[in-house]
C-alpha cells in the first residue's frame, strides 16, 4: 500500500510564474530580484527582506466515528460549494495539532482528540493556492455538531460511501485509505501540548 503524495490540479507551466510582492511588506521600498539560496527572489534593497515563497501548511481533520466520517460543505475558495474534510491553515504562532483541534471546533462545533497522522500531501490547487497538507485522524470527545467558519453544512457519511460531491481528490483518497483500515497512521502522543491560540 502507498499513499499518493502529490496532486496537481492545474499545469504550472501553463500558468506562468507566480504572482509576487512588488513592494517590501516591511518598509514599502520597491523590491528587486536578487540571488538568495541559489535562485532569484524579490529582495528589498533597503531593509534586506527576501520574499521566500513557500506552500501554505494546512491540516485536514478526518473526524471519524465507527464507520462514519464527518464532511463539510465549503462556503469559501478553494472548493466553494463542494464537500471536503474539515481543514485550515496552520497559523504562524500555532502548532499543527492545536490547529487541528481548533479548526475542528470552529468548523464542526465538535471537540476532538487527535489519534494519528495519516498522510502528508503536496496540493497544487491553483497559482494562488499551494498547500502542504497534513491529514490527521480524530475522534469526537464532546461538543455539538454545528457548521461554522468556512463550512455551510456538516454531515456524517459512511466511510465506504457514497460520498457527496467532493472538491478534492486528496480527501477522497485519504478516506479510502482510512476506510481500508490498512493503515491507521502514526499514533500521536495523547499528552501533546495543550491548545494555545494567538491572535
Ligand atoms: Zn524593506
Amino acid at each position: 500500500m502507498h499513499i499518493r503524495p502529490i496532486y496537481h490540479h492545474y499545469d504550472p507551466e501553463q500558468a506562468g510564474p507566480p504572482e509576487s510582492y512588488r513592494y517590501c511588506p516591511f518598509c514599502s521600498t520597491p523590491l528587486v530580484m536578487a540571488e538568495s539560496g541559489q535562485r532569484l527572489r524579490p529582495t528589498c534593497p533597503s531593509c534586506g527582506f527576501v520574499h521566500y515563497r513557500n506552500p501554505a501548511p494546512t491540516v485536514s481533520i478526518l473526524i471519524v466515528d465507527g464507520e462514519r466520517v464527518l464532511l463539510g460543505k465549503r462556503s469559501g475558495d478553494p472548493g466553494r460549494g463542494t464537500w471536503a474534510i474539515p481543514s485550515g491553515y496552520v497559523e504562524y504562532e500555532d502548532d499543527f495539532l492545536s490547529t487541528a483541534i481548533q479548526e475542528a471546533r470552529e468548523e464542526t462545533g465538535l471537540d476532538v482528540a487527535i489519534r494519528s497522522i495519516l498522510s502528508v500531501v503536496s496540493s497544487f490547487i491553483s497559482p494562488r493556492f499551494h498547500f502542504l497538507g497534513i491529514y490527521v485522524v480524530a475522534n469526537v470527545v464532546g461538543g455539538t455538531l454545528e457548521a461554522g467558519d468556512d463550512l455551510d453544512m456538516v454531515e456524517w457519511f459512511p466511510l465506504s460511501g457514497p460520498l457527496p460531491e467532493m472538491g478534492f481528490q486528496e480527501d477522497m483518497d485519504v478516506i479510502e485509505l482510512y476506510a481500508a483500515r490498512a493503515y491507521e497512521g502514526l499514533p500521536v502522543d495523547p499528552d501533546h501540548a495543550p491548545v494555545k491560540r494567538g491572535g
